[in-house]
């Protein structure tokens, strides 16, 4: 049921070149304290969707400065993916509710929770991420158990309340919970225990890392992209939430104005726990309508291998990136494309309005006429686009990167470790 994610150890240096120097050293001096703890993170997919993303990154990072750090996924039956796939879209809002059976799948790992070996996950403190991790928090056995993070990186602000209550006696039973932002923390929480950490991208990552403009358009010209036209895309998985309708409409409404305008739709993730992207998908090929300037890659378009590189491309590549979701957790896409110079046009959502100012380093739209027309603001004024761009790379070097989240989860383990280690000591030597 526990799987380990191997991962090499990656040196720190590189990353402190592009921090202000406190954070470098508040980071190492959080590490130093952290030495001899085991921190273990648990999420559901090795690949795919933000956390898996994250993860593979910090991971390494950590091992560089010292830190004893593994990963886990959980592998439960496919059954599992799809109730929680629902879950999540409830808890994000949709109408609806779990039905027993459901919850029974969901709270028993489809059948596997009485025969969970926890002995890999041995540890001191464990990173659970997102709702899919919750189940497990009851059942760890008393005798072993270690600090217990939970971090959801979904957007809460207006969830399902019935299902929310449901999952909230497994949310109480974390020492600590961390949430994306702060509109997310669900009130009944109080404040004790609960922090505000937004993610962060891995600026080194092969998905990040600069890429030479003349190579990313041959990745584009290899794809279909007529590189000549002006393109605008989005990263994205087939999701309801990123509105991938709301997008096509917006393109076809730009090129009016922008008659040659091509559109890219990314949804290549490969995520193992999004069963609903490939209906979507089917749905989407059937809305565009043999519009032979839509180019939309789902999974079997894009392998893995090169999934990273091949966004890279585009991000780097394109006219004018899209992020129009109509409710986002953080939406590390838009980081990925800001870090890449690029003015994002976001849905005015979430942790998109955390990332993007309107009109200072990118922009915030609430319908598809707005997005529309900004695209064609941003393809008209190239150097007003510039300059934005610039904007928005030096935000996400400030405020986004990958050194800022660890530092900020390391922060939270240290303030609740301490004292159940003096608690520890106190008990074995009373009176030291
Ligand atoms: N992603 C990808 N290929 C795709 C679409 C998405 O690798 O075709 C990645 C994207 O680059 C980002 C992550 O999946 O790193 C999505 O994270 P985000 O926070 O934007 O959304 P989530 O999928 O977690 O809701």
């Amino acid at each position: 049921m526990f799987h380990r994610v191997d991962l090499a150890l990656a040196p720190f240096e590189p990353y402190a070149e592009l921090l202000d120097p406190n954070l470098t050293e508040n980071l190492r001096s959080l590490a130093q304290e952290m030495r001899g703890a085991r921190i273990v993170h648990v999420n559901s997919t090795p690949v795919g969707g933000g956390v898996a993303e994250i993860l593979r990154s910090l991971v390494p990072v950590s091992k560089g400065l010292g830190l004893d750090m593994d990963w886990y996924v959980i592998t439960p039956s496919r059954n599992f993916f799809d109730v929680t796939k629902k879950l999540h879209n409830l808890l994000q809002g949709a109408d609806g509710h779990l039905t027993p059976e459901e919850m029974e799948t969901y709270t028993q790992y489809g059948g596997e929770a009485n025969s969970l070996d926890f002995g890999p996950l041995a540890g001191d403190v464990w990173f659970l991420h997102d709702p899919q991790l919750l189940p497990l928090i009851p059942l760890i056995p008393e005798g072993r158990r270690p600090l217990v993070i939970w971090v959801c990186h979904i957007d809460l602000s207006t969830p399902n309340e019935g299902t929310l209550d449901a999952v909230l006696p497994n949310i109480h039973l974390a020492d600590a919970k961390v949430f994306s932002m702060p509109a997310y923390v669900p009130p009944s929480l109080g404040d004790a225990a609960v922090y505000v950490i937004p993610p962060a991208i891995d600026p080194l990552s092969v998905k990040n890392q600069s890429m030479p403009m003349d190579k990313a358009l041959s990745f584009l010209s290899n794809m279909g992209i007529d590189t000549s036209r002006p393109l605008v895309t989005q990263v994205s998985r087939f999701d309801p939430w990123k509105d991938p309708w709301g997008v096509v409409d917006a393109y076809k409404e730009a090129k009016k104005a922008i008659p040659d305008l091509q559109l890219a739709y990314l949804g290549a993730s490969h995520a193992a726990d999004d069963p609903e992207g490939k209906k979507i998908l089917e749905s989407l090929k059937a809305y565009v309508n043999n519009d032979g300037d839509i180019h939309l890659y789902g999974d079997s378009d894009i392998p893995l291998q090169v999934v990273d590189r091949v966004v890279n491309a585009f991000q780097t590549a394109s006219d004018v990136i899209l992020q129009k979701s109509i409710r986002e957790g953080f939406g590390l896409t838009v980081t990925e494309a800001m870090w890449k110079s690029q003015p994002v046009i976001g849905g005015n959502v979430g942790g998109i309005r955390a990332q993007i100012q309107d009109g200072a380093n990118g922009f915030l739209v609430d319908s598809v006429d707005q997005c529309a027309s900004q695209i064609v603001k941003l393809l008209e004024k190239p150097e007003f686009k510039n300059s934005l761009g610039a904007a928005a790379r030096e935000s996400v070097r400030s405020r986004f990167l990958l050194p800022r989240l660890l530092r900020d989860y390391l922060q939270v383990a240290v303030e609740h470790v301490k004292p159940r280690q003096e608690a520890a000591t106190e008990a074995i030597h009373p009176g030291d």
